[in-house]
């Protein structure tokens, strides 16, 4: 059905053709709605942008990974024709913490022994402590207060003993959760969301979320539902203002456009709420989720080499560099082995004012110097893409979007409820895999359910709405729950030094 006139009275207007709003309008045009999505830029896809040139394939400079537990974003793929591969995982990975460069083999860092029970120890702690807290309300966890009152990177300063254990566990999870200034509480919401600290963490197959991609590009998902709903897309076509009457909603659009639905459904993150203008106006709760102050900004590198040089010397293309100029990189292999690349993650607060070649030069000779190949000073062609940067646009929202101490046990709402006939779905309204991709197809579920039930439809897919399903939980191996804590070691050699002063006492 193709979009004809602004005038007309659409059943569903969906904002944002990324992947959770396409998949959206995909369901509901299937249960025979008429459905229109507008689009603020000329492309779909959002967030999991995949560039296209022949020089290099294709890149995914946005969301380009997978785990096997996100079963409903693979589901879909694969419905779409699609097929995910492995990303390789032979060969060893760099850490670097202090100028010190070691090499390491699976999901283990060389830390001293002292350093690695340290970091076991805490991130065993955040792993059994993000189970008591319920992904329906947060708000409810036994301590749900205390653990609101401070950031994620005040409780690894407590709980750990050691600096390199403390730093570890920070950029592990700065990889993740990007904001320095998260709540304890909502990283807790987050690990558990995701299915545990090992699954957030690794891109180890079968539990790790960075262990597969897609081999025709990321984006393909979007773009493969794009085709199927040609008709009903209108790009460059950017929301400004919501007016909700009576039996409908009128939506207005930046060039002046006054379309017409019965339901809106918002796909997109909420911090970009701020930029459309909502009659009656948004309540407070729900306008604290867009106005969260996030300074995070990753700039995402992609940097191809002829060859993969790096395998010559037994490596994978992985590295962790604490205090990196890039801080986290892995190989982009893709399957066919053409295009040797590693992507790499680069924090843009400290080097966004680079420009892209002298960027581009650092990495190339800080890669040079970490794997220890000159060559790699040489790379045959660079892409990148700042997040926090679209020339002032602002379509993106952040990578990864996090809340402030205080927030969750202030306003004890989850995003994604309803207001009035306006509806909301977006990764970031997902409860299960908050963020992710995974979590724009689930929250699309469940914003689907909420539109058909809102114009009393009863819908043709009798799927169960699995938002809150919980999914497998890649607990710690019975090794590492048996490893003693740093202060478990020290009153065990305490008390092993009073038992010896006791024995040699008693014999002499
Ligand atoms: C660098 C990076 C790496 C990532 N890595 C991964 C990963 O490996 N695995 C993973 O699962 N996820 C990853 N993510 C997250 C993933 O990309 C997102 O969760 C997902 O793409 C979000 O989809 P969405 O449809 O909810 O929102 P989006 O993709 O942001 O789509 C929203 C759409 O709405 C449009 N829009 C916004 N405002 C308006 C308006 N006012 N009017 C009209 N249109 C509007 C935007 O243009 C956009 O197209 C990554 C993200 C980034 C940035």
């Amino acid at each position: 059905m193709a979009v004809q006139a602004d005038r007309e009275l659409f059943d569903v207007i969906v904002v944002g053709a990324g992947i959770s709003g396409l998949h959206a309008a995909q369901c509901l045009v299937r249960e025979g709605l008429n459905v229109c999505i507008l689009e603020g830029r000329p492309r779909v896809g959002g967030r999991a942008w995949t560039l296209r040139d022949p020089s290099v394939g294709f890149a995914d400079l946005g969301g380009a990974y997978y785990g096997e537990q996100q079963t409903q974003v693979i589901k879909l793929a694969e419905s779409l024709g699609l097929d995910f591969y492995e990303v390789p995982q032979n060969g060893k990975a760099i850490f670097c913490l202090n100028g010190v460069r070691k090499l390491f083999e699976g999901d283990v860092p060389p830390l001293s022994l002292i350093s690695l029970l340290d970091l076991s120890n805490c991130l065993q702690l955040l792993d059994k402590l993000s189970l008591q807290v319920p992904l329906h309300a947060p708000w409810t966890a036994p301590e749900a207060e205390k653990w609101d009152s401070i950031t994620l990177e005040e409780f690894v300063r407590k709980s750990c003993w050691t600096e390199a254990a403390r730093l570890l566990t920070s950029l592990a999870l700065f990889a993740v959760t990007i904001e320095s200034k998260h709540s304890m509480l909502d990283a807790l919401f987050l690990i558990h969301s995701c299915g545990g600290v090992r699954a957030l963490l690794a891109s180890q197959a079968p539990y790790g979320m960075q262990s597969m991609k897609i081999k025709q590009g990321s984006n393909s998902i979007s773009e493969k539902m794009a085709d199927d709903l040609k008709g009903n897309i209108r790009f460059e076509t950017r929301v400004t203002k919501l007016q909700q009457m009576d039996s409908e909603v009128e939506i207005h659009t930046e060039d002046g456009i006054t379309f017409r639905a019965r339901e809106v459904l918002i796909a997109f993150c909420p911090l970009l709420l701020k930029h459309i203008s909502f009659e009656p106006s948004l309540p407070m709760s729900y306008k604290a989720f867009a106005d969260i102050n996030q300074k995070s900004r990753a700039i995402k590198t992609v940097m191809y080499y002829k060859r993969a040089h790096w395998t010559d010397h037994t490596l994978k293309g992985e590295f962790i560099a604490v205090d990196g100029l890039v801080y986290y990189g892995i190989s982009d292999a893709k399957c066919d082995g053409s295009h040797p690349a590693i992507i790499g993650f680069v924090d843009a607060n400290k080097y966004g004012s680079m420009t892209v070649t002298q960027r581009r030069d650092a990495i190339a000779k800080f890669y040079a110097e970490i794997f220890r190949i000159p060559e790699m000073a040489d790379p045959v062609n660079y892409k990148e893409k700042d997040w926090g940067d679209e020339d002032g646009v602002e379509l993106s929202g952040i990578c990864v979007y996090t809340l402030p101490p205080g927030f969750i046990t202030t306003h004890r709402m989850l995003w994604g409820k309803a207001f009035g006939r306006i509806k909301f779905a977006g990764a970031e309204s997902s409860a299960v895999f908050r963020g992710y991709m995974e979590g724009g197809v689930r929250a699309a579920h469940r914003a689907v359910a909420q539109v058909l039930n809102s114009l009393d439809v009863e819908p043709k897919d009798k799927q169960p709405i699995e938002e809150f399903q919980e999914i497998p939980y890649y607990a710690f191996n019975i090794v590492d729950r048996l490893l003693p804590s740093v202060t478990q070691l020290i009153s065990i050699a305490s008390i092993g030094v009073v038992l010896i002063s006791a024995v040699v006492y008693r014999m002499l």
